[in-house]
């Protein structure tokens, strides 16, 4: 399985400014600029009050364990076990993403343990923004 690469995804419009972040090392989100309310995923008008003012701004990167599953079943890309988790970012927003750096077990994955972006180098284009235990 090692070989064999996981599925990526291909920017959009919407979402270029996402993948041009976590190439800079920085996770964008976007905030609305009438309600002051940070979401992802990326879209054009605030979910919260529909206003198309809206603006991007890098995150702390800090986040908790929101929720999370073992898979116990390899695919192309992910050695099982291992977790598909939704973690909690410290601006609100929450993504879904793999935890990394830690054994994928429920001994190690605390729900509301303190998580901190790591970004992981796919190609030239994409880097994905993953997790790990924080340090702080
Ligand atoms: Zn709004």
């Amino acid at each position: 399985m090692k070989d064999q690469k996981r599925p990526l995804p291909v920017p959009t419009p919407e979402t270029a400014h996402f993948w041009e972040g976590t190439r800079q090392g920085e996770l964008r989100l976007q905030r609305c600029v009438h309600c002051a309310h940070a979401y992802f995923p990326p879209r054009p008008f605030c979910p919260k009050c529909s206003s198309a003012e809206i603006e991007t701004f890098a995150a702390s990167g800090r986040a908790s364990l929101y929720s999370y599953v073992i898979s116990q079943r390899s695919i192309p890309g992910f050695e099982a076990p291992y977790a598909i988790a939704v973690v909690q970012l410290e601006e609100g927003p929450r993504m879904m993403t793999n935890i990394t750096g830690c054994a994928q077990t429920p001994e190690a994955l605390r729900l509301d343990m303190l998580l901190e972006v790591a970004f992981a180098k796919q190609n030239e284009e994409i880097t994905l923004p993953l997790f790990k235990p924080s340090e702080a």
